[in-house]
């Protein structure tokens, strides 16, 4: 579920909070999540936290002199800051970086994961190994601040892959995922089946316009919301996603929803797909 907006705000308030802390020590708890051994976790040891930065749906945290945490939160993960040490018996633990703040002397940054799902990973690297990393050297332009402009974005989208499955590919746009997505094919107006090949140069321009329309506008919400230690649930600002059923808050139309294994497609089907509803996928095989 972390998207560009929600890692973002989590950047934010971490860098603030942990820029300039000496960290005591770290520990990884998560049998999976840890995956890399050298540098070890202890060469964290009595070094500070320098800065906390997003790259794409990554987290990076930086630590002098030359080392770097890079962390991906997957679906259900999040990066928090507590003022209280994890309970040994509390299963979402990931990661635990301990604090050496003597104003909160238990504080600890703390990677968690909800479900059953072992996805989140973290990487401890030299700074000079992070751009061989193919999770961010595979990476294409950010969705935000800047978006690639029309024509860019025209050229990055010309396959014959339908905008939904596009958008949310991190080598072709980085950012976006399942949530973000069906806002931003709705401001636009656009269908999720629409293939990228098939956009006109109004489109493009109405597309740009929504990515950073939508993400712009959830930073700011989360700006006036989102405090540390960073919620379990953020309150994404949305309109479309997981509001099937409810009338569409533009035109009023039903919205509609494509079910799929592990994630809901919404859209509207008076703006978006010419009045046509698309094929309930979960739905028609079980009435099989
Ligand atoms: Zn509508």
């Amino acid at each position: 579920m972390p998207e560009l907006p929600e890692v973002e705000i989590t950047a934010r308030r971490l860098d603030a909070a942990l820029r300039g802390a000496p960290i005591e020590s770290a520990s990884a708890p998560g049998i999976n999540a840890l995956k890399t051994f050298d540098p070890p976790l202890s060469a964290l040891d009595g070094r500070e936290i320098t800065a906390v930065r997003r790259r794409g749906k990554h987290l990076l945290v930086h630590v002098a002199d030359d080392l770097v945490l890079l962390v991906h939160l997957m679906s259900a993960g999040r990066l928090q800051l507590f003022d209280k040490h994890a309970g040994m018996r509390d299963r979402t633990s990931r990661l635990l970086v301990r604090i050496a703040d003597p104003e909160h002397p238990a504080r600890e940054l703390r990677m968690r994961e909800f479900g059953t799902k072992q996805a989140a990973w973290v990487k401890l690297l030299c700074e000079d190994a992070l751009e061989d990393e193919d999770v961010l050297s595979t990476l294409g332009p950010e969705a935000w601040p800047d978006p690639p402009c029309a024509e860019h974005l025209r050229a990055l989208l010309k396959a014959p892959r339908p905008l939904h499955t596009m958008l949310r590919d991190q080598r072709v746009i980085t950012g976006i995922g399942r949530s973000w997505v069906d806002e931003i094919l709705w401001t636009a107006r656009l269908s999720p089946f629409k293939r990228g090949d098939d956009l006109s140069d109004e489109e493009a321009e109405a597309l740009r316009d929504a990515i950073f329309s939508n993400l712009d506008g959830a930073i700011e919400h989360y700006e006036q919301v989102v405090k540390l230690p960073i919620p379990d649930k953020l309150p994404l600002p949305l309109r479309v996603h997981r509001k099937a059923g409810e009338p569409c808050p533009r035109c009023g139309a039903t919205i509609e929803a494509v079910h799929y294994e592990d994630y809901v497609m919404c859209y509207c089907p008076e703006e978006q797909t010419g009045g046509k509803v698309l094929k309930d996928r979960r739905l028609s095989r079980l009435l099989k």
